[in-house]
C-alpha cells in the first residue's frame, strides 16, 4: 500500500527500526522485535539506512521481511554516500522485495569514516529527481526546529518546498519534545504553499542513553519540565522509562487532537517500548486510527 493514499483515508501509526551492525548476530532479534510490532497493527515500519551506506544489504532485507509480514514496509535511502549504481542496485533490490515506499534523505558523512560524501547526489531532492524513474512513492525528512545547517526555519522551509517538488509526497520530522515547534512547522509550511502531509516523529526517552543521541545529533531541545524530571530521576532507571513513556503518550494524544496526520515512533528497535506506549493508547489507536 503506497503510504500517501494511506494518509489520505486515515491516521497512520508507524514505527522505525534500524538494521543492525553487521555481524553481531543481532538481526534474528530485530525480526522477533519486528514480529512483535505486528500484533499493534502498524500501518508502516521504515528501516533506517546507514550514512555511509554500509547496511544497504541488511536494511533492504530487513525491509524484505517486513513486507513478508504484510505489514507495509518504508525503506529509508541515503544519497550522500551513493554513487548512482548504488542506488540503481538498492532500488532494484527493493523492487524485487515488493517494497513501494521509499524516504530519500542526504544522510550524514560518518565522523569515523572517510567516505567520500555528496558526490552524485548533494541533497535529498536530486535523490528524489534520480528515484524518479523507479516509481516508488517518496518521503523525506522535515525539522520542526530548523535542521543543523539552515540559517533559519525560513531557509529550512524553502528547501522542504524543493523536496515537495521533487516529489515527496510526505514529510516525517526530527523527533521533537515541545509540540509547538511542530504546530509552527506545519502553520509555516502550509503558508509556503507545502502540501504534503506532515508526520510527527516521537522518540520516548526511555534511558540516559537516549539523551546524548537527542542532544548532539538532532540538538532538540528538551523542555525544562521533562528536563526536570529525567534528571531527578537519573539513577532510577524504571521511574526514567516511565516518564520517558507517559511524556511521549502526552504528545501523541495532543498532536492527534490538534489534527496531526498519524504518528511515528522512533523505538531504538525496543519492541517493548512501542507496546508500552500502544498500551496506554489502545482506545486512541483501535478507535480512532481505524480506516
Ligand atoms: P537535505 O534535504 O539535503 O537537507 C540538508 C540541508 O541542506 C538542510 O539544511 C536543507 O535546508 C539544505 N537543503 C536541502 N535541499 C537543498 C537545496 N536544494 N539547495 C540548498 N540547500 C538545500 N540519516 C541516515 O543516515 N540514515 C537514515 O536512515 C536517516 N533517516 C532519517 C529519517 C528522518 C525522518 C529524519 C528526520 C532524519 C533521518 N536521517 C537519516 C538524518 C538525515 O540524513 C540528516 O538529518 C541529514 O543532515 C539531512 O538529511 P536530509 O535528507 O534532510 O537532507
Amino acid at each position: 500500500m503506497r503510504i500517501d493514499k494511506l494518509l489520505k483515508h486515515k491516521l497512520t501509526l508507524s514505527f522505525e527500526v534500524f538494521p543492525p551492525k553487521k555481524g553481531d548476530g543481532k538481526t534474528d532479534e530485530l525480526f522477533d522485535t519486528i514480529k512483535r510490532l505486528k500484533e499493534l497493527s502498524p500501518d508502516f515500519i521504515s528501516v533506517t539506512y546507514g550514512g555511509g551506506g554500509s547496511n544497504a544489504r541488511n536494511a533492504a532485507e530487513i525491509a524484505g521481511f517486513i513486507k513478508s509480514l504484510g505489514i507495509e514496509p518504508l525503506a529509508h535511502i541515503t544519497g550522500g554516500p551513493s554513487s548512482p549504481e548504488d542506488i540503481d542496485n538498492t532500488a532494484k533490490k527493493l523492487i524485487s522485495l515488493g517494497v513501494e515506499n521509499v524516504l530519500a534523505l542526504r544522510g550524514d558523512k560518518p565522523k569515523d569514516e572517510n567516505v567520500e560524501y555528496c558526490k552524485y547526489f548533494k541533497h535529498a531532492s536530486e535523490l528524489e529527481n534520480y528515484l524518479g524513474k523507479y516509481g516508488f512513492t517518496l518521503g523525506a525528512a522535515c525539522y520542526p526546529e530548523g535542521h543543523c545547517e539552515c540559517p533559519t526555519l525560513y531557509d529550512d522551509l524553502v528547501n522542504l518546498k524543493k523536496k515537495e517538488e521533487a516529489g515527496a509526497a510526505f514529510f516525517i520530522t526530527q523527533l521533537f519534545y515541545d509540540n509547538a515547534y511542530y504546530y509552527r512547522l506545519v502553520g509555516e509550511a502550509r503558508r509556503m504553499g507545502i502540501v504534503s502531509p506532515i508526520i510527527p516523529g516521537i522518540m520516548p526517552i526511555t534511558n540516559m542513553k537516549n539523551l546524548p543521541a537527542v542532544k548532539s545529533m538532532c540538538g532538540s531541545t528538551i523542555p525544562l519540565e521533562l528536563r526536570n524530571m529525567i534528571e531527578v530521576y537519573s539513577n532510577e532507571p524504571d521511574v526514567l522509562r516511565e516518564i520517558g513513556i507517559n511524556y511521549a503518550v502526552y504528545q501523541i494524544i495532543d498532536l492527534i487532537a490538534k489534527g496531526a496526520p498519524g504518528v511515528h515512533v522512533y523505538i531504538m528497535n525496543r519492541a517493548e517500548t512501542a507496546e508500552a506506549i500502544y498500551g496506554r493508547l489502545k482506545n486512541v489507536f483501535c478507535k480512532l486510527f481505524r480506516a
